[in-house]
């Protein structure tokens, strides 16, 4: 991978955010819509599929700039619409090399996006809500109301942000910084499925940002209703954060358990779609001290994966100020991935990144604020320019 930026120990960037122009942002829009859009203006359909190309895979934001399209049609789309990117709020880069984007959207809301370099890979992890509603005890997000869904546009808008930092256009391009997608940022993807579909749809289409259903990932804390539909229409990776093999404890931790309890969670697991041992769902567990760390709790969950093609992820628990749990020992952590591994579980321990600018897993949180009903009527409504 490229280094697109000087490796500072600690760095942190403030930048302006973009001017509202009132025009419709065509990022978000599936080939269909931009078909229609198209049209609206009195141009043939294949113009769109020249559109979705100029705007996903070469990245280009200067309507001016698209040079196959004609110089009338050019003016047109200007009069109408623009290519806008989500603000930067701020943006800081760890001495590990993990970059976290404090992103801003026209209502002002924020959310974060995080890009963790690895060897072979570099994995963005984006948001899929301002916000959430499941109060998982562990999260930091969970303690953060949910304000709005993300649209489309700014889904979309946050790899589209991170592709820009890395000079990463064309899309189609082999060397990548961005090899991998992970939906583990702020909120529950399966919350807000509609607009995750429509956002997973433009990145893995292959003249679009062209990443790979195999190379992104869903995580959920366990929408059961919806996790069947996400596997048959999208066809991506499932994480599930499981985080605890037992209804009591998980009912504690992450609430949702409550409404769709370990059996039912694991009977959906074992019918996603498209998962066999090549394809195997991750199961998220956070190790929290005396909580669910116990060898117990290791048999357990090897009891309960059995017949699921499933590689487990160990999080330590990255503390936040307040947290009402501690991250289990080293040596915990280690026994707990013993007994998994010999029970034959791939069970590696996830390495905490990006901790010194507050970007590890769980850590995300922005200080949005609960919109008024008039405001979030108005910032959802299909005519008001998104972001
Ligand atoms: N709502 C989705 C995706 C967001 S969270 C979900 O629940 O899967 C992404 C992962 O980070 C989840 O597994 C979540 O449980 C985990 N996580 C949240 N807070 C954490 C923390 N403080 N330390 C470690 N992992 C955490």
């Amino acid at each position: 991978m490229s280094a697109s930026a000087p490796v500072a120990s600690l760095h942190a960037q403030a930048f302006a955010p973009p001017v509202a122009t009132g025009k419709r942002n065509l990022v978000g829009l599936t080939r269909e819509e931009l078909t229609a859009a198209v049209a609206e203006l009195g141009e043939p359909a294949f113009r769109a599929r020249q559109l979705f190309s100029w705007i996903y895979d070469k990245g280009e934001t200067d309507f001016e700039k698209m040079s196959s399209l004609s110089k009338a049609f050019r003016a047109k789309l200007a009069e109408s619409f623009q290519v806008a990117r989500p603000g930067v709020a701020t943006a800081q880069l760890s001495f590990d090399g993990t970059r976290k984007w404090l992103l801003q959207f026209d209502d002002r809301q924020q959310v974060e996006a995080v890009h963790i370099p690895d060897d072979e890979r570099g994995t963005l992890c984006v948001s899929s809500q301002v916000g959430c509603t499941l109060t998982c005890r562990f999260c930091h997000t969970g303690t953060q109301r949910l304000v709005r869904n993300l649209g489309p546009a700014e889904i979309v808008g946050q790899v589209m942000l991170a592709k820009d930092h890395f000079g990463e256009w064309p899309a189609s391009r082999p060397e990548r910084d961005i090899t991998n997608l992970v939906f583990m940022g702020m909120g529950e993807p399966l919350y807000n499925y509609e607009n995750v579909a429509k956002a997973i749809r433009i990145i893995k289409d292959g003249e679009g940002l062209g990443i790979s259903k195999r190379k992104i990932t869903l995580s959920t804390a366990g929408v059961v209703p919806m996790m069947q539909r996400c596997g048959e229409e999208l066809g991506v990776n499932l994480a599930v954060s499981l985080h605890a093999v037992i209804d009591e404890i998980r009912d504690v931790i992450v609430p949702l358990n409550r409404k769709y309890p370990i059996a039912e969670l694991m009977a959906a697991c074992r019918a996603y779609p498209g998962v066999h041992n090549a394809r195997r769902i991750t199961f998220e567990y956070v190790m929290l001290k005396g909580v669910n760390d116990s060898d117990a709790d290791a048999r357990g969950l090897i009891q309960l994966l059995k017949d699921i093609p499933a590689k487990t992820n160990l999080i330590p628990f990255n503390p936040w100020p307040g947290a009402p749990f501690e991250c289990s020992l080293p040596e915990r952590i280690e026994r707990f991935a013993r007994i998994l591994n010999d029970a034959g579980l791939a069970a590696p321990v996830r390495t905490p990144r990006g901790q010194d600018i507050y970007a590890a897993c769980g850590q995300l949180k922005s200080a949005s604020q609960r919109l008024k009903k008039s405001e979030r009527e108005a910032a959802e409504a299909p005519t008001s320019p998104s972001p």
